[in-house]
């Protein structure tokens, strides 16, 4: 088996930072501390001056995703390869059946693209219909094939869109199964009056597109989603909350004791509005995706909401298109496919933007890349984590080497990045997946099929919390 020593950093955890070695066997965390005996054929690679965090999770994103009469541009092999240039080594993707295909045909046809992974994956599986049979599905895909979160789009009307009846339907099967919900929060209805109403005003380009999806389009909806789950008792996951109203809905419900969760995105963090106003049809287009970015006040409350662990986790919602897939909305922006990159850049701009400008700590930081969502999907402490026994899945941060983002050097296959030209200073060095280098010296060394698909086991740790309340909290009857 082989062995990796990593020595003289800095480990960095999302509780504390303290100075050891670390000694990888297989895929995992043997030792920890001076390590001066030494294994022989142990591969050493000096961290001295060197960070060393848990590998990123990102726990939203689309490779090979077939959406809007078209199949974004990364793939599970490019879109994985970019997660690991940029210190990610897990992704969680999303298995989207179509209305009436089967949850279990899905689900495989995904995992059968993602066998061409470099990095670690794993999937949530979306609920775009109902009747028994998906009731059934969702049993045996969270018993046999370590699944414990289900998605719900609360948008796009005529596709994909999860109604209520649906979302009442899934959250309580959810809460029988030990799985969360997870919902996109936009009211599909708004946004489909609002697109039509826009386009006949002669509103056609990209500038339409933040029209139609207004901030209280997601809140309304964050709102409902949230009573939702409230009314039934189960816990609920916001995918990337966007909006000041949303920050709200969360964290009233956390005060009034609900259990919630609140994603947010890298994108939404540190890009606003004003690109959809770009004179360049093809740049505006390239910022098309949903929820879109905002006015910069939203992005003062989304930091708030991190600071104060509103939101506990940070994605990217990697789908992308390049600019001739774009171009399929010339005349029409609803039909510009939605979504763009970041799945490599996201750790980079939470250090840049959060640590680096001082709105957040270097453990927060951890916190937010990669341990809270290890725990809210119920991969830690396995992922999210340096300690003996854990996956050997990390990232060697450097703190003095700099960076300048492009599309020109980034990995995924598209031509544009939303973060393009942005300076970062502390960089992902070196990335280490399932205890073997996947990214040093600028190269990737994996190889295609590397990846280890995830099982996630259904009961996270806040379903305890769950099921106490609910015992404290049990009707009884009147006894007459
Ligand atoms: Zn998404």
């Amino acid at each position: 088996m082989s062995s990796l020593l990593i020595k003289g950093g800095t480990i960095v955890t999302h509780e504390e930072s303290f100075k050891a070695d670390i000694l990888c066997k297989g895929n995992k965390i043997v030792e920890l501390g001076d390590i001066s005996v030494l294994p022989k054929d142990v591969e050493t690679i000096d961290a001295t001056g060197k960070l060393i965090m848990p590998g990123g999770i990102d726990p939203h994103t689309h490779m090979q995703l077939p959406f809007m009469g078209t199949v974004a541009k990364d793939d599970f092999a490019s879109g994985t390869v970019a997660a690991l240039a940029g210190g990610t080594t897990t992704i969680i993707d999303f298995v989207i059946p179509n209305p009436q295909q089967s949850l279990l045909d899905a689900y495989h046809q995904w995992r059968d693209w993602a066998k061409k992974a470099h990095s670690n994956y794993t999937f949530h599986v979306a609920i775009t219909w109902w009747d028994d049979t998906v009731a059934e599905e969702m049993n045996i895909l969270v018993r046999d094939h370590g699944v414990n979160s289900f998605k719900h789009f609360m948008a796009y009307k005529n596709a994909i869109m999860a109604t209520d009846d649906i979302l009442v339907s899934s959250f309580t099967k959810c809460l029988e199964l030990g799985a969360i919900p997870t919902v996109h929060a936009e009211n599909g209805e708004l946004v489909y009056h609002l697109q039509n109403k826009l386009i006949s005003e002669g509103m056609t380009g990209p500038e339409a597109h933040p029209l139609s999806r207004p901030s209280s389009v997601e809140g309304e909806a964050a709102n409902r989603a949230i009573s939702i789950a409230n009314t039934l008792g189960a816990p609920i996951y916001l995918v990337h909350v966007s909006t000041e109203e949303a920050v709200d809905a969360i964290r009233y419900a956390k005060d009034h004791g609900q259990t919630v969760f609140g994603e947010v995105l890298a994108g939404h963090l540190t890009v606003d509005e004003s690109v959809y106003q770009n004179p360049d049809w093809a740049t505006a287009a390239a910022h098309v995706m949903s929820p879109p970015f905002r006015p910069k006040h939203h992005q003062d409350a989304l930091w708030k909401g991190v600071q104060a662990g509103t939101l506990q986790t940070t994605a990217t919602d990697h789908c992308a298109f390049c600019a001739e897939q774009k171009a399929m909305g010339k005349d029409n922006f609803a039909q510009i496919p939605n979504g763009t990159a970041g799945v490599e850049e996201r750790m980079m701009v939470l250090w840049e933007k959060g640590v680096n400008e001082g709105k957040i700590t270097m453990n927060e930081f951890v916190a937010l890349t990669s341990t809270n969502t290890a725990k809210i999907f119920n991969m830690y402490p396995n992922k999210g984590c340096i300690r003996v026994g854990a996956d050997a899945d990390l990232v060697i941060w450097n703190p003095a080497a700099t960076k300048t983002i492009s599309a020109k050097t980034h990995h995924s296959k598209i031509e544009h990045s939303i973060f393009e030209g942005m300076e970062i200073h502390g960089v992902p060095e070196t990335t280490i997946c399932n205890g073997k280098l996947a990214w040093h010296d600028n190269v990737i060394l994996t190889k295609s099929g590397d990846g280890k698909y995830i099982d996630r086991p259904a009961y996270a740790p806040y379903y305890e919390a769950l099921r106490k309340r609910k015992e404290l909290n049990k009707p009884k009857a009147v006894v007459r």
